[in-house]
């Protein structure tokens, strides 16, 4: 499949800029194909810099494609796969290698996220393996729903998982995010099981995701596995407004403002009462 002409470069500022129809033009027998394989992907961007995606500095790729519809979700283009550009692995490979030194010198690492990056398991894993070869360490953002395309074996690729717990309440999971949230919790024993370390996010949303109860479903949940390293509780914020926007999608959150301190206080409070490592 040959690559297009670049006129958006690989590498964005951040992941908020929004990316659209990148991969247009890709056929549906070439876009599945890239799935089997994970010769292709398709990335909303490389980004660097980032301090909050697992230690020291990260090199992030986002991929492109998720199957949740989280209401309070702030990269909706990604949601698309062929809204990313296609990349062959040997491309993204490169891209990560002109980082490799610099992120050592830093403890940092290479994190895969997204949309939702098991999306596109096989490109995942050659990006993983790529990035494990080049002696960077490895974390992977997922929502969990598609960990089990993972075999074992490709799960020690990744050095950290960074797995977003949405809800415990499956109603309003599933509400929240269109699905059910019984894969991603399956996902989670199955790291504790193999003593995977994880590193679980909570997007706190004021009316949404803040019930004190819910949370503390979560929190149980969580320090009962004995492989969570730390909880970090992310406070919704509006940067992704303007892209609901853009794309003409109705938006239930355009006038929900983030926590203040004293809810995320309470939220971490809620994790740190259970044993747990919270920022
Ligand atoms: S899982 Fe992530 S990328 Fe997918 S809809 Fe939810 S917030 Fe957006």
């Amino acid at each position: 499949m040959p690559e297009p002409i670049a006129i958006t470069p690989l590498e964005a500022k951040s992941p908020f800029e929004l990316r659209v129809n990148l991969g247009r033009g890709v056929g549906e027998a070439e876009v599945r194909q890239a799935l089997a394989t994970g010769d292709m992907g398709f990335l909303h961007s490389f980004t660097t810099g980032a301090t909050v995606d697992g230690p020291g500095v990260r090199v992030v790729a986002w991929t492109s494609g998720c199957m949740w519809r989280c209401q309070y979700c702030h990269n909706p283009d990604t949601w698309t796969m062929t809204n990313g550009m296609p990349v062959s692995i040997a491309h993204a490979a490169d891209e990560l290698g002109k980082y490799r030194h610099g992120l050592k010198v830093m403890a940092g690492g290479f994190t895969l996220s997204g949309g939702e990056p098991l999306m596109q398991h096989r490109f995942a894993v050659k990006l993983l393996a790529a990035a494990r070869r080049m002696g960077i360490h490895t974390a992977l953002d997922t929502n969990g729903f598609y960990g089990h395309h993972l075999s074992d074996a490709e799960l020690e690729l990744v050095d950290l998982v960074l797995l977003d717990i949405k809800a415990w309440d499956p109603l309003r999971h599933r509400a929240l995010t269109g699905v059910d949230n019984a894969p991603t919790l399956e996902f989670a024993r199955r790291l504790a099981a193999q003593r995977r370390p994880v590193w679980l996010r909570y997007v706190l949303v004021p009316g949404l995701t803040d019930d004190r109860d819910d949370i503390a479903k979560v929190a149980e949940f969580a320090a009962g596995l004995g492989n969570v390293e730390r909880v970090d509780v992310l406070p919704f914020h509006q940067m992704g407004r303007f892209k609901w926007a853009r794309l003409g999608m109705t938006y239930a959150l355009e006038h929900t403002g983030p926590p203040d301190d004293q809810q995320v206080a309470g939220a971490l409070a809620i994790f740190r009462e259970r044993g747990l490592k919270a920022c």
